[in-house]
């Protein structure tokens, strides 16, 4: 829309992954950095101060993580919340005390230099003992001495969200999915991000949290301030650092213009997804729990096309227990029955560990331990999932998918542990649909080549295209530089859509698309001509995929399929998807 500078002082130009528009003050979240401690030295003249600093740091740690165990009270859950108790506990050893100020005299350096010597050397010795309990012990520790020693050196550690007082655009190297999860919707606008790219998770959390995002935005952080007036565009992906009147002016009339298109999209909220020539596409919401269940009514989605349970799980020391996993898997089954329900079982790891899951540094996340294989391996931690899922299907419509499967072992023994989960319940005397619909996540290129051998062993398929583009180009979904490789129309992609399609619907499955693909009103016409039965996204982004399925008539979609089978080049496939869905909606497209 601008040229960079006219629009204001700075113009920074990222990928734009959650629409909408923002303006407000920026909060600038500085990569987290090792604190370098001085070893400056003391005299016994010093040791009273120093003691005296160090009480004081104590005292000033114990407040603020008060507040934030409040704040987590507040907005996670009372049992996230408890996990401080113990940090708090660690506070007011008197052990910790005694022992810092011992180092101080003995060696005679400054009290933040003694702490980290004491701290580390704590550490050491609990790390050589495996044992589970002195594991969380030292997590715990590691926090509370990090704080600690911010404050010695009077630093601001500004690792969470939690501080925020007043609404702001929060600008950061990067936004972990837990911090994502928890951070305050009155308090944070918008974000924009330093890394990341349309398909990373906290992307697509803030597509559900429908939060302006911009990611990729490369080397702003130096050439911003906290307290900087600024305006974030979601739509074209740009941060305006002292936007113009003029630019103000501008974005107040294109929010008028989205506003306006939002309330004729509304409109088609109880309406079906059918093409003009009446081919149904069941239209679907991709959320992360209960909270979403009005946004998946409002926005006029079918039912749940993929229920992301990780969420259950990040920002907290323990996994949820299997009464807890069923009481919210449940509430989204029965406020939403008869519609369909797919749960997904858990797709920890890639960029969706939890930040204190312990020594699990991996150089490929995405090609490491992730989802299926964690489960599979942590049989205790899969079955209580299983068994919730199952349960939650004597409530409603319940449908349960296994991600990140790449050939049929996994399926087998998921399915194998499954039905030792069926058998346990009905021992038990639980209540579960025993015809409750299993399918795969087809996501992996592999999977896609062994498709029938899968087909005969599951109900039906859901393509996971963030995961799919990215292993079949060889392409992190995360990494800003290489995000113009990150290709959904690749002729290579095309083909393993279309593959796993047919495959599907020559053994009588039914086959869904539940990435971000499908939640782009540019490619659902390519989708829906490939042979998607149905597309789950972003409730937010549910209408405008519905309003182009609308205008569309199938035979046309088939055609842009066809070319799209035989073209070479992904440029000339993208161009013709945009120029159907321009005919066909154009109210879409105007900004
Ligand atoms: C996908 O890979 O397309 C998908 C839906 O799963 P996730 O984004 O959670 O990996
Ligand atoms: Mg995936």
């Amino acid at each position: 829309m601008h040229e960079p500078g006219k629009a204001g002082r700075l113009v920074f130009r990222g990928v734009a992954a959650s629409q909408g528009v923002c303006r407000g003050k920026l909060f600038v979240l500085a990569r987290p950095r090792a604190l370098v401690v001085e070893r400056r030295p003391v005299s016994e003249a010093d040791f009273p101060a120093e003691i005296r600093r160090f009480q004081e740091a104590l005292l000033v740690t114990r407040q603020q993580l008060s507040q934030v165990q409040e704040r987590v009270g507040q907005h996670v859950g009372s049992g996230d919340a408890q996990i401080f108790d113990a940090q708090l506990l660690v506070l007011d050893d008197p052990y910790l005390h005694d022992e810092v100020v011992k180092v101080m005299r003995r060696d005679r350096v400054c009290i933040e230099a003694a702490f980290q010597d004491f701290v580390q050397r704590y550490l050491t010795s609990l790390s050589s003992v495996e044992d589970p309990y002195l594991s969380e012990r030292a997590v715990d520790l590691r926090d509370v001495a990090d704080r600690v020693l911010h404050n010695l050196v009077g630093q601001d550690l500004q690792s969470d969200l939690l501080h925020l007082r007043e609404p702001c655009i929060v600008v950061a190297y990067d936004l972990t999915p837990s911090q994502t999860a928890t951070l305050d919707r009155r308090l944070v606008m918008g974000f924009a991000t330093e890394q990341g790219s349309e398909t990373s998770h906290t992307a697509i959390l803030a597509r559900s949290l429908q939060i302006p995002a911009v990611t990729g935005l490369a080397d702003a952080i130096p050439h911003v301030r906290t307290g900087d007036a600024a305006l974030l565009d979601g739509f074209g992906g740009q941060l305006v650092v002292d936007p113009t009147d003029q630019t103000l002016y501008e974005y107040g009339q294109l929010e008028q213009r989205q506003q306006a298109l939002q309330g004729r999209l509304r409109e088609l909220r109880a309406e079906p997804a059918t093409t003009r020539d009446g081919l149904h596409v069941v239209l679907s919401a991709n959320i992360e729990g209960p909270q979403e269940i009005a946004d998946v009514l409002d926005r006029g989605a079918e039912g749940v096309g993929l229920l992301r349970t990780e969420y259950l799980f990040l920002n907290r020391r323990t996994p949820p227990d299997e009464e807890e996993q069923l009481h919210a898997y449940r509430e989204v089954a029965s406020a939403l029955a008869p519609a369909p329900v797919i749960i997904r079982t858990l797709d920890l790891g890639g960029d969706k560990m939890p930040e204190d899951a312990g020594p699990h540094e991996e150089r490929n996340p995405f090609l490491g331990w992730r989802a299926i294989r964690i489960c599979l391996q942590q049989r205790e931690l899969f079955r209580a999932q299983l068994r919730a899922i199952l349960r939650a299907s004597a409530f409603g419509n319940v449908k349960l998918m296994y991600p990140m499967i790449s050939g049929i072992e996994e399926l087998l023994q998921a399915n194998a542990l499954l039905d030792e989960c069926r058998a346990e319940l009905r021992a038990e005397g639980h209540a579960y649909n025993e015809s409750m619909e299993i399918g795969a996540m087809i996501e992996i290129p592999s999977a896609v080549m062994v498709a029938d051998a899968l087909a005969r062993r599951v109900r039906f398929f859901s393509i996971g295209t963030n995961d799919l583009i990215q292993y079949a180009l060889a392409v992190d979904r995360l990494n800003p530089r290489i995000a113009h490789l990150y290709d959904p129309t690749h002729p290579g992609v095309v083909r393993l859509i279309k593959q796993t399609m047919d495959t599907a619907h020559a053994h009588g499955l039914w086959c869904g698309v539940c990435g971000e693909m499908a939640g782009e009103p540019v490619l659902t016409p390519l989708l829906v001509g490939l042979g998607a039965d149905e597309l789950s996204t972003a409730p937010g982004r549910v209408p405008g995929v519905k309003f182009v399925i609308r205008r569309l008539q199938h035979s046309e979609a088939q055609a842009l399929a066809d070319f799209a089978l035989r073209c070479e080049d992904s440029e000339e496939i993208l161009a013709r998807c945009r120029a159907l869905t321009r005919a066909v909606a154009p109210g879409l497209f105007e900004r």
